[in-house]
């Protein structure tokens, strides 16, 4: 859906909690040749496994640690300012990225500082900016794109590139030489016209620790907000808010066995959660049930972004 340009992939936060390793070795395989991470730890987590030329970091120097790991590794860091820029260029410069704001507002050098003689100094691969509302039909995406279009022109650069998952979806003026999408690669649909052409890759699932029967009148979980009103089998699984399972599914969520779906009774806790298996007479202690966790439903019904249920995901669930 790039068309002619290239699809990178933001493999920030652990791979927006997929797991950076496995998603960078399958993304490679895929053809994927840019990686980009926010912070240096997370390159150095994948920097083995794909040439280090090939990753970049969003967050830039921060230090002339950070320039002279970059210099020693061909790892290229993205350069947000001019404080930056000197940082780079200390250090004896070399290939880099340049981030430009041209509205978000949030990292990426001003427009008036492009003209500065640091600027002029960079060898510039990948000169990027950022959408701030790629998946709404804003305004602000073409006032946006015709700034980056100018930046292009004002430094001289290898390759560059605007969109985002959302962005991608704005057409080829937007496309640029590489695209950068995260959140579609991860099952996430940021905007209706994606959805036909995204599927899920997140099913997390969860171990059923213990049934119980109780009566009416009993009570499930902390606080008691779920009160029986007849005899009911439920299930305890393991899943709570420190596997990113938050108190939001506290009487709202839901996870699925054998084709049935089963409601969560009560408050979501640390490492537990309560489910009502009125709908799966077979279920058995030690059976693992699917989470329902399709992203734009579950977005909607938990009120959290799906970036936020993506990134998330606890370092209990193995990958
Ligand atoms: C995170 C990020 C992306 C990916 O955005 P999605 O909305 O997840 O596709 C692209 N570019 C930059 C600069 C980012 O920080």
């Amino acid at each position: 859906m790039s068309g002619r340009a290239r699809a990178g992939a933001a493999v920030k936060a652990d791979g927006y909690g997929t797991g950076a390793r496995g998603t960078v070795r399958i993304l490679a395989e895929a053809g994927c040749n840019d990686f980009l991470v926010a912070h240096w730890r997370e390159a150095e987590e994948i920097a083995d496994l794909v040439d280090p030329a090939t990753i970049s970091v969003l967050h830039g120097p921060l230090s002339a640690a950070d320039a002279a790991w970059a210099k020693a590794t061909g790892v290229r860091p993205v350069i947000n300012s001019l404080a930056q820029a000197r940082l780079w260029l200390q250090i004896g410069g070399g290939a880099c990225d340049l981030m430009i704001d041209t509205g978000i507002n949030r990292l990426g050098l001003p427009l008036a500082a492009l003209g500065d003689e640091l600027i002029g100094r960079l060898k510039v691969d990948v000169l990027h900016s950022h959408l701030a509302a790629a998946e709404e039909d804003s305004p602000l995406n073409e006032v946006q794109r015709l700034r980056w279009d100018a930046a292009r022109t004002a430094v001289r650069h290898a390759r560059a590139s605007l969109a985002n998952s959302a962005g991608i979806m704005l057409g080829a003026a937007y496309h640029g030489d590489l695209t950068r999408p995260g959140l579609a690669l991860y099952g996430g649909v940021p905007c209706e016209g994606l959805a036909p052409h995204i599927q899920p890759v997140v099913r997390p699932e969860a171990a059923v620790l213990q049934l119980r029967e109780i009566r009416a009148g009993d009570s499930v979980g902390y606080n008691a907000t779920f009160t029986a009103t007849g005899p009911m089998r439920v299930g305890v699984i393991a899943l709570g808010y420190a596997d990113g399972y938050l108190r939001c599914w506290s009487g709202a969520g839901s996870v699925h066995f054998g084709g049935q779906r089963l409601p969560v009774l009560g408050r979501v806790s640390m490492d537990m959660t309560v489910i009502d298996l009125a709908n799966a007479p077979d279920l058995r202690e030690g059976d693992w049930v699917t989470i329902d966790y399709f992203l734009p439903e579950a977005a909607a019904a938990s009120g959290l972004s799906q970036y936020e249920l993506l990134t998330l995901l606890g370092r209990r669930f193995e990958r």
